[in-house]
């Protein structure tokens, strides 16, 4: 399919100016692997000094605002989000989705919202573990997708990653069938959106427990493109062996 893998970091609300050592070896594993496209969604903090000492990998944020400016105490706009130098931003991680309450409307507002001012965007969507017990993870999570997707969704601003929220931080993932079963049925739910021609160069991450272990099993997998990495991003020695894997 001639996707190219892209492997991204979420470092959550974690990382102080200290941190951006680990950044910058980052870059430089990034940099040894010009295949992959590596990025780090950063607390908004660490953005500006981040985007200094990036070497290879990108700078993202972790969510914005769906309004350009205006009366928001506390929350950040796309606009000044990328001026700061993020050039991608996530939209409806779980952690947002459930405890900021944010629908599948605002994330595709959202969305637009940095697509307008020229960002990438990485669109999460995934079930909680009742669902998967019930055998509706794959209808759920693709109205999820569907619902939260923007107006005029493309491959070369958007990517989706599927991360089951019973996998984020817990060290347990899905069986492999399970992932590739979720991953062709995300992209067949693209298709039926923006055309199968399209659907096909998306690129869809899993995230959910990631690691120096599982990243070749899972990214070798026909729809897997790549990876949302939480815990494992945060230290060189942890994320360079999920980007070797990409490669
Ligand atoms: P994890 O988090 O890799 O720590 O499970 C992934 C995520 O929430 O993006």
């Amino acid at each position: 399919m001639g996707r190219r893998k892209l492997v991204v970091g979420n470092w959550k609300m974690n990382g102080m100016r200290a941190h951006l050592d680990e950044l910058e070896a980052i870059g430089r594993v990034a940099a040894a692997h010009p295949a992959v496209e590596v990025g780090l969604c950063l607390p908004a903090t660490l953005i500006m000094a981040g985007s200094e000492r990036r070497g290879a990998a990108f700078i993202g944020a972790q969510n914005c605002h769906m309004d350009i400016s205006g009366a928001y105490t506390g929350s950040l706009s796309a606009e000044m989000l990328c001026e700061a130098g993020a050039s991608w931003v996530i939209t409806g991680h779980s952690e947002r989705r459930e405890a900021r309450g944010e629908t599948n409307e605002d994330i595709a507002a959202k969305s637009a919202a940095a697509h307008r001012v020229g960002m990438k965007v990485i669109l999460c969507v995934g079930e909680t573990i009742e669902v998967r017990d019930a055998g509706r993870a794959e209808e759920v999570v693709s109205d999820q997708l569907l619902a939260s997707l923007p107006e005029g969704a493309a491959a070369d601003w958007l990517a989706v990653a599927y991360e089951p929220i019973w996998a984020i931080g817990t060290g347990r993932i899905p069986t492999m069938e399970a992932v590739a079963s979720m991953h062709a049925a995300l992209r067949a739910a693209l298709a039926s959106r923006i055309g199968a021609d399209e659907a096909a160069k998306v690129r869809i991450l899993y995230g959910g427990s990631m690691n120096g272990d599982n990243a070749a099993d899972l990214m070798a997998l026909a729809d897997v493109d790549g990876g949302l990495v939480g815990g494992a991003s945060l230290s060189a020695a942890k994320f360079a062996p999920i980007i070797e894997a990409a490669d």
